[in-house]
């Protein structure tokens, strides 16, 4: 079972965790797993490194976000990074301050590495 970690940030607290993610037989991508790391952490496993595509449901018993508990994620259309959705009081990307309020909900997402 191919499986990788995946970076996302709580709006909320803006602090980071890691979703665990494992592929399934037809390519797609789910997340099984949530927990927080820190930035040096995230950095020295290279969890910022990955690269994947698929549209990341979730599977029954996947915990959401560490932080807020919310299992739904979005996208961040000018940083293309990963917060959680928890709802209307989500109001900008706490990766690069970029307002969210025309964000959707992700239905496939392509997840590249870059700076935290
Ligand atoms: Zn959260
Ligand atoms: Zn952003």
């Amino acid at each position: 079972m191919e499986a990788t970690v995946i970076l996302a940030r709580c709006p909320g607290t803006g602090e980071l965790y890691g979703m665990r993610t494992e592929r399934t037989p037809d390519g797609d991508w789910r997340r099984n797993w949530a927990f927080p790391v820190s930035a040096r952490q995230a950095n020295a496993e290279g969890y910022d490194k990955t690269q994947i595509r698929g549209t990341l449901r979730c599977e029954a018993g996947y915990p959401g976000c560490p932080y807020c508990g919310a299992a739904n994620l979005v996208q961040c259309g000018r940083c293309g990074r990963l917060s959680c959705w928890a709802g209307r009081d989500t109001r900008s990307c706490p990766w690069c301050g970029a307002r969210m309020g025309d964000f959707q909900e992700v239905s496939e997402v392509r997840v590249s590495g870059g700076d935290m």
